[in-house]
């Protein structure tokens, strides 16, 4: 942010009236001598032993089914690379008020002062008891995929993390849309995927899942096509290289129905996107810059369906539709994990809400006057009152159907009635 005005509002917005964005509230009576004996000693050593006789109890008589931490090292923070843990916090301070404000799931902000890999592990594990829930957040690739994949393993609460998955959904659901309206199969559209990092090859396997084919696909990282043939490639490059016969962008793009972008800024020129199939779908989601600028791309093709990471364009791919109401839906089943199943429920319950007609105060929120399903509204916006009574019941109806839920939803009136309160 280099405009000085900007910058001097956003250090007085966390700097006043009190540093931070977050705190912490009591949420029982502590006006009497009687409620602080019920609060702390004695009274607080009877759900202690409620809870040593059975861990579960923690969920009765604790915050631990509504507190999610929000953790991360600092090593992949938003587009500023690896600032280091406290740089790290004001992120993880704004996770906590979106979970908060959508989904109203109360977050502790961790920051780790590690980069190693098993030590990153074990101090997750070590505090997990405190959470319902793991957030992991800006720890970069590939360390990110083994952390989640470990700590999704040993741990028996949900633990997903955020910039490959919920990027992965939101960009999941505004791509079937994108489809629908470019009338085209998933099954036999080419797509570019510039990037190989965290989120590209989380969102590459999550459109496998909606049945997108490897074959169809041709990922790029910063040296150019991944291809079978190179050397030195990790596990996660070598999933997706290709055996075409492309090396650059510039090949790459011919015919290409579908280009996600999750690289860098300005890669894609005019003429890569005149070589693209009709009505081309182009997600140039690299923050805070485009791998190509939305008004250049949109004057060069008109039959485009384009999409990016910023709010001042159309069809933001922003993770705040995403995570709160994901763990929302799993919170409240107990799930023990985010699956596939609970990730794919949130792709399509996202998808359908885009497609229902929108409310007028939606339109008020965003100063639209007729937003409706079309190329330039593939996804919902984040403050349409409608997610939060559409995205968590699917995840937690797809958490149960999976067998991951221990406390089963019965009576779903009441729940979704809950969810709007
Ligand atoms: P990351 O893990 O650091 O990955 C970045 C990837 O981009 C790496 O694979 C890198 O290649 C590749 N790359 C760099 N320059 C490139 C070039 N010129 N051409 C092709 N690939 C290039 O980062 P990430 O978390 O995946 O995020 C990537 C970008 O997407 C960031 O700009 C981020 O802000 C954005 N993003 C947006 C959203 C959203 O809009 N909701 C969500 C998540 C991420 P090497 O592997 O060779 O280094
Ligand atoms: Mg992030």
């Amino acid at each position: 942010m280099s405009n000085p005005r900007k910058r001097r509002e956003a250090l007085v917005y966390h700097a006043k009236p009190t540093p931070g964005k977050i705190k912490v509230v009591p949420t029982k009576k502590y006006a009497s001598q009687r409620d602080l004996a019920l609060a702390y000693s004695p009274g607080v050593a009877e759900p202690c032993l409620e809870i040593e006789k059975d861990k579960n109890n923690a969920y009765k008589y604790t915050t631990k089914g509504n507190l999610v931490a929000v953790i991360s090292n600092g090593t992949a923070v938003l587009g500023l690379g690896n600032i280091g843990p406290e740089a790290s916090k004001p992120v993880m301070e704004g996770k906590g008020l979106l979970f908060k404000i959508f989904a109203d799931i109360d977050v502790f902000d961790i920051e780790v002062d590690t980069e190693n890999i098993e030590e990153f592990i074990q101090t997750v594990k070590n505090i997990a008891p405190t959470f319902g829930g793991i957030n992991l957040e800006d720890i970069k690739a590939p360390e990110a995929f083994e952390i989640e994949r470990r700590l999704k393993e040993e741990l028996d609460i949900p633990v997903m993390h955020d910039d490959q998955h919920g990027t992965a959904i939101i960009s999941a659901a505004a791509l079937l849309n994108a489809l629908e309206l470019a009338e085209k199969n998933i099954e036999d559209v080419n797509i570019v995927i510039s990037g190989a990092g965290a989120a590209a090859i989380s969102c590459s396997r999550l459109y496998q899942s909606c049945g997108a084919r490897k074959e169809n696909m041709v990922m790029l990282d910063s040296k150019g096509v991944i291809r079978a043939d190179r050397e030195n490639l990790t596990s996660q490059k070598a999933e997706f290289a290709t055996d075409k016969d492309l090396n650059t962008l510039d090949e790459a793009m011919k015919d290409a129905d579908v280009f996600i972008g999750l690289s860098t800024s300005d890669i894609v020129s005019p003429a890569m996107l005149n070589n693209m199939a009709e009505n081309p779908i182009v997600f140039a989601m690299a923050n805070p810059d485009p791998e190509i600028a939305y008004d250049l791309a949109v004057k060069t093709r008109e039959d485009i369906i384009m999409a990016t990471g910023r709010s001042d364009h159309p069809n933001q791919v922003n993770n705040v539709l995403g995570f709160p109401f994901i763990f929302r839906g799993a919170l409240d089943v107990r799930a023990t994990k985010i699956n596939e199943e609970m990730k794919m429920a949130a792709v399509k319950a996202l998808a359908r809400l885009a497609k229902e007609p929108v409310p007028e105060q939606v339109n008020i929120a965003y100063g639209e006057t007729k937003l409706m399903f079309g190329r330039d509204y593939i996804i919902p916006k984040p403050f349409d009152p409608r997610l939060i009574a559409e995205v968590p019941p699917a995840v937690a109806k797809a958490a149960m159907e999976s067998g991951v839920a221990k406390e089963p939803i019965e009576d779903w009136e009441r729940y979704e009635n809950q969810l709007l309160d």
